[in-house]
């Protein structure tokens, strides 16, 4: 096992790893900006070291101070949380150059799955089901309509090196192929410094389902069922549920054994989400992340299990505690994503937080870095804390976020708390009835 951790992160889910490595007896170390030096986890965390400015490219991505911070600290292990390196390939490459464990898959595997072209490759090689569309990069306008006819209309155009919903755009017929085609690859090769992009078929009223998998890098794989966070604001999740309602124990079991399988056969080492669009009773892959995600509470809390254990002791050398037959699910969990935002233009709202408080009370969890009196920096995204509730089933847990909303108070900022408890008295939301439109359309309506 590790003697010391450093947490290459912030916010909730730096404190999220911090408990964990506590929990284990492991020693932590966390890095910050000088925006940070107030910071929960900078301090509860045993050793802290100040890496650099605000701006994330000159602190949290900064690969170089990273590494410095481990060797002065002697740091045995690198937890990336989310975002920031958490999917850099180059950063898990140095860190083994150094002899300093990433606990996360190799480089390899993030290289794979960070281009969505070659995922969409593997996933399909892996006996994963994948969305209808092109082979590789598409560059011609004639070979895009040549795969927009055979797939058929609408089609959506999506950048290879993809991510955060950026790049995409939808063509509804042969005639907005060219200038979606022209428009998806100036954006992907401004926002990503590369303009390869793709074509598949685009769904109409899907729902965005995840399979939380892990793999021990030795051949075994398994599966925690599933999240639905088909509520989306700009292709960002804003609510995620385990399970989701819409699937059955059946096609959970299906859809998670496949996974299961091709994570085994890929080798692969740590946690993974492998995504899918839902639609008609069939799974469709869009992408893998190669990392723990925002919403993986609610997965905990229905199985029980640690997965950010789990992530340190697979990246250790001592495999994973459980096997297929130990994971059962066990109720119903949602989480919402409270955000410095105001709720209904979701404009950023930094500042002083002069009042917070959580709610308590069985089945409840609230992952959060803020306190009250807390600044929050204007630098970095607006995940202030997540609430996650956990019932014996769908009903029971909406009463007890009902309850749960109405208990939480943050003063001196605007949130997203307002939207959540418009959406658990909305019917739609009741009945588990909503796709990844939904969310929008309710929004639109609303203003
Ligand atoms: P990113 O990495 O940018 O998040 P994804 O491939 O995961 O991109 O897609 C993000 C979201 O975009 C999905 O959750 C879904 O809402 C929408 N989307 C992606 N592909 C399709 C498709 N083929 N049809 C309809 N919607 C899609």
């Amino acid at each position: 096992m590790f003697q010391k951790i450093l947490i290459a992160n912030r916010g909730e889910i730096a404190l999220r790893v911090l408990r964990a490595c506590k929990e284990l007896g492991i020693q932590t170390v966390v890095v910050h900006s000088t925006a940070d030096s107030d910071a929960m986890h900078v301090r509860l965390a045993d050793e802290s070291v100040c890496i650099g400015p605000p701006p994330s490219r000159e602190s949290y991505l900064n690969i170089h101070q990273i590494v410095a911070a481990c060797e002065i600290t002697g740091a045995d292990a690198v937890h990336p949380g989310y975002g920031f390196l958490s999917e850099n390939a180059k950063f898990a490459d140095i860190l083994a150059a150094h002899n300093i464990t990433f606990i996360g898959p190799s480089g390899d595997h993030i290289r794979i799955m960070g281009d969505k072209i070659e995922a969409k490759r593997t996933a399909k090689r892996l006996g994963i089901p994948v969305v209808p569309g092109s082979d590789g990069a598409i560059t011609e306008e004639k070979e895009a309509k040549r795969v927009a006819a055979e797939i058929g209309y609408p089609v959506i155009i999506k950048a290879s090196a993809g991510g955060g919903g950026r790049g995409m755009k939808v063509a509804r017929t042969e005639a907005d192929l060219e200038v979606a085609l022209q428009t998806a690859k100036s954006e992907a090769g401004a926002a990503f410094g590369d303009d390869a992009v793709y074509i598949e078929k685009y769904l109409e009223k899907p729902r965005h389902i995840e399979l939380q998998v892990f793999g021990d890098g030795s051949g075994h794989g398994v599966h925690f069922g599933e999240r639905d966070c088909s509520l989306q604001r700009r292709h960002q999740k804003v609510w995620e549920e385990a399970n989701s309602p819409a699937l059955n124990a059946e096609e959970r079991a299906r859809i998670g054994g496949i996974c299961a399988k091709a994570i085994a056969d890929l080798g692969y080492s740590g946690a993974g989400t492998i995504e899918f669009l839902y639609e008609n009773g069939e799974f469709y892959f869009i992408e893998m992340n190669t990392r723990l995600q925002v919403e993986h509470p609610v997965t905990e809390a229905i199985t029980g299990i640690d997965l950010v254990h789990e992530q340190i002791r697979v990246a250790s050398g001592g495999g994973l505690s459980i096997r297929q037959e130990d994971i059962k699910f066990n109720g119903h969990a949602i989480e919402c994503r409270i955000n410095a935002e105001d709720p209904r233009t979701f404009t950023p709202s930094p500042g002083t937080i002069t009042h917070f408080h959580t709610p308590g009370g069985l089945g409840i969890r609230v992952d959060s870095g803020v306190y009250s009196g807390y600044r929050i920096p204007p630098y970095y995204d607006s995940l202030i804390g997540k609430l996650i509730v956990h019932g014996r089933n769908r009903v029971e847990c909406m009463m007890r976020l009902r309850r749960a909303l109405d208990e939480f108070v943050v003063d001196g900022i605007k949130t997203t708390l307002p939207l959540f408890r418009d959406l658990v008295g909305n019917p739609d939301i009741a009945n588990g009835d909503y796709d990844i439109h939904w969310l929008e359309k309710y929004l639109a309506k609303e203003d």
